[in-house]
């Protein structure tokens, strides 16, 4: 098997899980305690917890508190949800590559959500007129799809002049690249080799959020519910492993993706071929039926466009956004590599995928 499918969720790090193991029970039995307990087994679990968010907190701008999460999906919503007493009915302003996360959650609530525009390679214009009164600015930082990374600093900026709290989805840039400035700030362990079933909601010193999940009064009364010592240790040595291996995994990606430009000669690129994070090759091919490709080449674990897209079978809103037809979207791939992948595999897929593409005619 060969796994190219980095966007969707990364294999989980060895150092990861070794600082998991120690507080699922511990070789003694004595990593289970409860962190909100306050005997001894329980401030050792806490005492965990509280190195985790450390190693977590360096990941982000300074001046500002992590919030342990169940996912980027939950502390998203914590975001958005949680912003609306003080945006007081103001619309929301997002971009039209967010992923659902954001986009559902925007349009869930009451008021106005106005969708920023994005040119064809998926950037937001850093001047993009935002509405004459906005309460809440969400742009991501990295685009899962196409790769793209936004001017998240420029229309930070721009926010905070118009008054707006900006919120960043930060998932697929969070121990790849520098977490950019902004009010609120979502990741999730699993995309940088951490723990599925853990996120984290940075949030900016001053600004005031109201809570979704009511109860114990955990995370200081934004989240309550007993926290896993187990998922925030694995998260936090996932975290420190990303900052400590950054500019090594970079370095890795990008030669990886001069050789996938390399072999994929013939195919269009989706997204743009700068400013972008490399690891994620979103390509299309004239008449290619991605389905048949699939079954044909089962070895590689690839997407088609995009996992959430390919299970409803829709062709990808964020392509559609970039102004391909939906023919183009769905003769589109996308392949996604990283820390783990060799060179010889990612070769062979590529001549894998070529020769079963070609065999379409
Ligand atoms: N935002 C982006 C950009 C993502 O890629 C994802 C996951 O694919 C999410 C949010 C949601 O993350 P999670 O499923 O961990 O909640």
């Amino acid at each position: 098997m060969i796994y190219l499918d980095y966007q969707a969720t990364r294999p989980l790090a060895p150092e990861a899980k070794e600082a998991m193991l120690r507080w699922l029970d511990g070789p003694d039995g004595t990593g289970f305690g409860n962190p909100h307990s306050s005997h001894r087994l329980g401030r050792q679990a806490e005492a965990a917890v509280e190195v985790a968010r450390e190693r977590v907190a360096a990941l982000f701008p300074t001046g500002g508190r992590v919030i342990f999460t169940g996912s980027a999906t939950e502390a998203l919503n914590l975001a958005l949800r949680g912003s609306e007493p003080s945006r007081a009915g103001k619309p929301i302003a997002v971009s039209a590559i967010e992923h659902s996360a954001v986009l559902d959650t925007a349009l869930d609530l009451p008021g106005d959500t106005t969708i920023l525009p994005v040119d064809n390679d998926g950037f937001v214009d850093r001047e993009v007129p935002f509405p004459p009164v906005v309460g809440v600015v969400s742009v991501m930082q990295v685009n899962n799809e196409i790769g793209t990374i936004q001017p998240t600093a420029a229309l930070h900026a721009r926010a905070r002049a118009a008054g707006a709290l900006f919120v960043c989805d930060a998932v697929q840039a969070a121990g790849k690249v520098p977490i950019a400035e902004a009010d609120v700030i979502a990741i999730s362990a699993h995309k940088f080799h951490g723990p599925k079933g853990i996120g984290a909601l940075w949030v900016r010193d001053g600004v005031e959020l109201h809570p979704l999940v009511t109860g114990g009064g955990q995370e200081g009364g934004l989240r309550s519910g007993t926290l896993s010592p187990a998922l925030c240790a694995g998260m936090g040595a996932a975290a420190q492993l990303a900052l400590e291996r950054m500019e090594a995994d970079a370095a890795h990606v990008a030669a990886l993706w001069d050789r996938a430009r390399e072999l994929f000669a013939g195919w269009e690129l989706n997204g743009p071929a700068e400013r972008r994070w490399k690891g994620n090759l979103n390509i299309r091919r004239d008449g290619l039926d991605v389905a048949r490709l699939m079954s044909d080449v089962r070895e590689v674990m690839f997407s088609a466009g995009s996992a959430c897209a390919s299970e409803s079978g829709k062709p990808s809103r964020i392509l559609g956004a970039i102004g391909l037809t939906q023919t183009e979207a769905r003769g589109s791939v996308r392949i996604g590599f990283g820390r783990y992948t060799t060179m010889d595999e990612l070769e062979r897929a590529a001549g894998m995928l070529i020769r079963a593409a070609a065999q379409q005619g």
